[in-house]
């Protein structure tokens, strides 16, 4: 591994180094996506309780790591253009590729999944330093993006690399190409080097928090915690899509397809003491129709079939919820999560990242159909069974995602935010 030895833009194992030998100054290198929540910033304010999920110790990690986060000096000049009062903290990752542990100095040619697996990448932090808004957004061209400020990012990229717009505009497409292309690697080891004001203790410590947290499956992205499967994930939804599809398959053609699905899943449910609220079940399949229609129309044309799994396997994605105090993230986490992976049943939870002194963490348990019903059931069994050994007796709930989107909250609307309860 090359650890911290890599010199940005002017390796060649650097896997940017196409755009970032030119981009000099400031290079946009995307953080390919089995990364996206693995940075010294996030891990900072994480709740130091979620942290103790990845190890004891790992509590304590957090806490000094945001003592050393906020002891970075602020408010001076920005590293790339000058511009005075910088705030911005930038994190100056690098990746490599290797393959059979020989570092690799151009990217592979990934296009065959069955060869992937030959492939590791390693990520490396560098540096931290200072940024203005302007440079910091510019750094950032795939949020820019989102956020409808493209334009404005390209143009302060290419003047602080005095480059073309057309040219930078150029280099930040290869940017996205390379993006997809690291994207597509699975196993990446984490490397945080010396960084000024962090001791030697903390930041080996830091370096294996990050790579327990990777390989456990959890992550920190846009203000949650999470964990998702790294083994299951095709199994639970394959799982799902069968399930739902058999549902939908049984139902008679002349009936209210609403009232039909709500009778069944109704009466499936109730088998294993999950209790359905039919409103609130009609009200979600009916802001489900077009989607149910597209299935049943799908189901009955098999050269759609292709179509319809991969147009259900999120479709009706929902989860259980249970409400835990704080003091009990570190068990109620693992436990579900382990319960679950007995059972191959194991995919996405989450809870908030951060410290909410006094307040409940919602626990959500995902589940990829709320049609898919001995599925919901079985993760609600184990959910349920984890809280009860904590002492959690409330019954706890399922909301599917459709009523997060449509904004359906308690005590907002009428109608109440979940479907199915398990008391
Ligand atoms: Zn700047």
């Amino acid at each position: 591994m090359l650890g911290c030895n890599v010199v940005v833009g002017i390796s060649v194992f650097d896997a940017y180094r196409s755009v970032c030998s030119v981009l000099g100054r400031l290079c946009p290198r995307l953080v390919p996506s089995p990364l996206w929540g693995y940075s010294l910033s996030s891990l900072a304010r994480l709740s130091p309780v979620l942290a103790e999920v990845m190890c004891e110790d790992c509590g304590g990690v957090v806490g000094e790591l945001l003592g050393y986060w906020k002891s970075i000096p602020r408010g001076g000049a920005c590293s790339v253009c000058g511009a005075l009062g910088a705030r911005d903290v930038d994190e100056e990752w690098v990746y490599v590729v290797y393959e059979g542990g020989k570092p690799l100095p151009r990217l592979p040619d990934m296009r065959d999944p069955m060869s992937r697996a030959r492939y590791s990448g390693e990520a490396i932090l560098l540096g931290v330093r200072l940024l203005c808004g302007k440079c910091h957004l510019s750094k950032h061209q795939g949020y820019a993006r989102v956020t409808g400020k493209g334009r404005e990012a390209l143009e302060h990229l290419a003047r602080v690399n005095d480059v073309s717009v057309g040219e930078a505009e150029r280099l930040v497409k290869k940017a996205f190409e390379v993006w997809r292309e690291l994207s597509k690697i699975d196993s990446w080891k984490i490397r945080v080097c010396e960084l000024p004001g962090l001791r030697e203790d903390l930041r080996r410590r830091t370096e294996k928090f990050l790579n327990e947290m990777f390989g456990l499956g959890y992550s920190i992205f846009r203000g949650w915690f999470w964990y998702m499967s790294k083994d299951n994930v095709v199994n639970v939804e394959k799982m799902a899509i069968s399930e739902t599809i058999a549902l939908l398959e049984s139902l008679s053609p002349a009936e209210n397809i609403i009232k039909a699905l709500v009778n069944e899943v109704g009466s499936r449910l109730k088998e294993n003491n999950v209790h359905v609220l039919e409103r609130e079940l009609s009200y979600a399949l009916n802001l489900q129709m077009e989607d149910v229609n597209k299935i049943l129309k799908a189901i009955s044309s098999p050269e759609e079939h292709a179509f319809t799994l991969l147009a259900i396997s999120r479709l009706f994605v929902g989860k259980w919820m249970v409400f835990a105090k704080e003091e009990h993230l570190n068990t109620i986490i693992p436990e579900i999560v382990e319960k679950l992976r007995e059972e191959r049943l194991d995919y996405e939870l989450k809870t908030p990242a951060s410290r909410r002194r006094g307040d409940l963490y919602p626990v959500m348990v995902y589940v990829p159909s709320y049609l898919a019903t001995s599925l919901v059931s079985r993760v609600g069994g184990i959910v349920k069974m984890v809280a009860e050994e904590l002492g959690l007796r409330k019954p706890i709930y399922f909301k599917p995602d459709v009523f997060t989107e449509k904004s359906i909250y308690s005590g907002k609307s009428t109608i109440k935010p979940y479907i199915y309860l398990l008391k």
